[in-house]
């Protein structure tokens, strides 16, 4: 196997509209698949913080976007997806590739120019890289706009790859 299923190709510790754009154009990249929970807004708030609307603006202009969420409410997903004006899948079943197969079909460009962002190994860089995008561990948004302090679920996820042994960490 040429690549660890559980090593993003980048891990830059950043909140989402902390990623720089440029890094992402310079790869190559024409299109972005975005978890929506923890990366896109935290799981227990309705409204996107303005830093991210700004952040998908400027991601627009670089780039086609699709949201891609296990989330199971096709309410929640949907309006989110209004709030930027952005195609949606709900109930994605990461890391099952079902579901991001069919995106990548709509996106129509090469996998390794499709960046794929998340907050979770297990869930968004285990499907991204089981098909070949670019995966970006991101840092899960908190409140206000703010990096999240309890990054529980995250640090378990890591604990598993090293033990697994396939974690760059
Ligand atoms: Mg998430």
């Amino acid at each position: 196997m040429k690549r660890n299923w559980l090593k993003p190709d980048w891990q830059p510790e950043l909140i989402i509209p902390n990623i720089p754009i440029e890094h992402l154009l310079i790869k190559g990249i024409k299109a972005l698949v975005l978890d929506v929970d923890g990366t896109l807004i935290p799981s227990h708030e309705i409204v996107l913080h303005e830093s991210v609307i700004l952040w998908i603006k400027k991601a627009k202009r670089n780039f086609a976007l699709h949201l891609l969420s296990n989330n199971p409410s096709r309410r929640r997903i949907e309006n989110i997806s209004q709030q930027l004006d952005i195609n949606f899948t709900f109930r994605a079943a990461k890391p099952t590739k079902s579901a991001l197969t069919r995106v990548l079909d709509q996106l129509n460009e090469e996998p390794k120019n499709i960046a794929i962002l998340g907050d979770r190994l297990f869930t968004d860089i285990l499907v991204g890289n089981r098909l070949g995008l670019y995966t970006v561990l991101v840092h899960p948004l908190g409140a206000n706009g703010n990096p999240c302090k309890n990054k529980r679920t995250q640090h378990i996820e890591q604990i598993i790859a090293k033990l697994l042994g396939v974690s760059h960490t």
